[in-house]
């Protein structure tokens, strides 16, 4: 059993995607695997998707699996072989055009992405490096500057401001495939470049229950509505690569810490992503710069820390995981979580949540802090959706926190949530028999110890409340 609180997230590529190299990875840490569907086909991840059962089942080890879906990536048309140099100051025009592009000319063929543009946007080309800006839009096609230049090759994407973009987002093939990944069973599935809460709704449209949707924050268009958004998620990821596109980068160290603090006080689990380990790709070891941005991480109360290029195409995928599992262990008896304990109480008292919310939040608060006057070594949560164990993750308690559920897709998507060490338990159709039961496999699994105190969370079977837990007991293990 790991003491790690905060979760990791792995994305798979060709350095990890065998049965033994994802087996490995799991006795690592890891606790998500994210497939990410920008890259490669359908097929060929649902296959990936089979190995993680299969690398599951070999390790005994239950993990969630996240599909990102690709959003609206749009790609400029394709540069002449061994690529062009872009230097800054020159000029270069920006056409809607299925041309290929050149030194010249930029070609996208979108109708409306460069002539929606205004004087002044900034256009950036692959990974962020290469940054233009429009210097005119009239008497012609549109022009711009090139700000950061070097070599470009082959068919980058191309990133203009969000508020620019007509494509309608998710678009039709993230439907497509939001569909097929909900019915292979997933437990997560991420919406790229969210601008608004319908952006989720229409996924959810598609997908039901059958998976639980995270919000990717990557646009400035998302910030003005971030709230709404949150409110109609499951879970968020800080998206930092594109939000640093989207937003000034200065910005994005205090955007994470906003977007961690507001999920957080609304229990919906948040995953801070991209470049947290990137040097690893080929290092062995990571800069201290990088220790610190994870250490960092876990201070802002995020859920959990994700890895992109590092575990997909690095060549130490292994490392990587263990390191930042060290990273965010130690960093967590630095961090100041009692503090958060004390202001949800009193943020809780407000008027965002409903009355059943409110119940499991208020429960939620009255179990952490009797956790700490009785000196309890743990808190079983007992819980159907997975509702109450988050509600209780969100106070981010010091007693070890127990999932218990008879629906192993909710074990599995509780790996996502800080401190939640998930179980599958039966059915039952008493508050007595769940607690009982819930104790006895807290036991059986080494959780927790004869002489023991523990508190219990859950929703009694035939309760009127509609909160997701509404009882709490005490419970001195015999
Ligand atoms: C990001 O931009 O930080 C991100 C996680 O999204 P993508 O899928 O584009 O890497």
């Amino acid at each position: 059993m790991v003491s790690r609180q905060t979760k990791i997230v792995a994305t798979i590529g060709p350095a990890c995607e065998s049965v033994s190299a994802m087996s490995e990875l799991l006795a690592a840490g890891v606790d998500v695997f994210r497939l990410n569907l920008s890259h490669g086909d359908i097929d060929g991840h649902l296959e990936r998707l089979e190995r993680v059962r299969t690398a599951s089942a070999l390790t005994g080890v239950e993990v969630a699996v996240l599909a990102d879906l690709p959003g609206p990536k749009i790609r400029v048309g394709t540069f002449p072989d061994g690529g062009v140099e872009m230097v800054p100051g020159e000029s270069i025009a920006l056409v809607e055009s299925n041309r290929g592009s050149s030194d010249t000319e930029i070609c996208v063929d979108v109708d409306g992405l460069f002539s929606g543009l205004s004087k002044g946007d900034q256009v950036v080309l692959g990974d962020g490096n290469i940054m233009l800006e429009v210097d005119s839009v009239t008497g012609g096609p549109v022009s711009a500057k090139v700000i950061n230049g070097g070599r470009i090759q082959g068919s980058p994407g191309v990133h203009v401001p969000s508020e620019r973009l007509s494509a309608s987002t998710p678009t039709a093939e993230d439907l497509v495939f939001a569909e097929k990944m909900a019915t292979a069973g997933v437990e997560f599935i991420a919406v790229s470049f969210v601008r608004r809460a319908d952006d989720v709704e229409q996924v959810r449209q598609v997908v039901g229950n059958r998976a639980q949707l995270i919000a990717k924050i990557e646009t400035n268009s998302a910030l003005a509505d971030l709230v709404h958004i949150i409110e109609a998620s499951d879970g968020v990821m800080v998206a930092r690569g594109d939000l640093g596109i989207d937003c000034p980068l200065e910005e994005v160290p205090h955007l994470q810490k906003m977007i961690i603090r507001e999920c957080v006080e609304r229990g919906v689990p948040v995953i801070t992503a991209t470049q947290m380990l990137e040097s690893m790709i080929s290092a062995a070891v990571p800069t201290r710069a990088e220790a610190s941005d994870v250490a960092n991480a876990v201070f802002d109360g995020t859920d959990a820390v994700m890895l992109s290029g590092e575990t997909a195409v690095g060549k130490h995928p292994v490392v990587v995981v263990e390191t930042m599992s060290r990273i965010a262990e130690r960093a967590e008896r630095q961090a100041s979580y009692r503090g958060w304990a004390d202001r949800l109480g009193r943020h809780q008292r407000g008027d965002w949540t409903s009355v059943e919310d409110r119940i499991t939040a208020a429960l939620g608060h009255a179990a952490s802090q009797a956790a700490r006057d009785i000196g309890a070594t743990a808190i079983l949560c007992c819980t159907k959706s997975g509702r109450t164990a988050r509600a209780m993750a969100r106070f981010r308690p010091e007693a070890t926190l127990i999932g218990l559920s008879p629906d192993e897709q909710v074990v599995r998507s509780l790996r996502l949530s800080w401190g939640v060490d998930p179980l599958t338990v039966d059915l039952y159709d008493s508050t007595d028999e769940m607690v009982w039961y819930a104790v006895e496999k807290a036991v059986d699994e080494g959780r927790v110890q004869h002489g023991d105190t523990v508190l219990v969370l859950a929703g009694s079977p035939g309760g009127t409340s509609g909160a997701a837990a509404d009882v709490l007991r005490v419970v001195q293990v015999a």
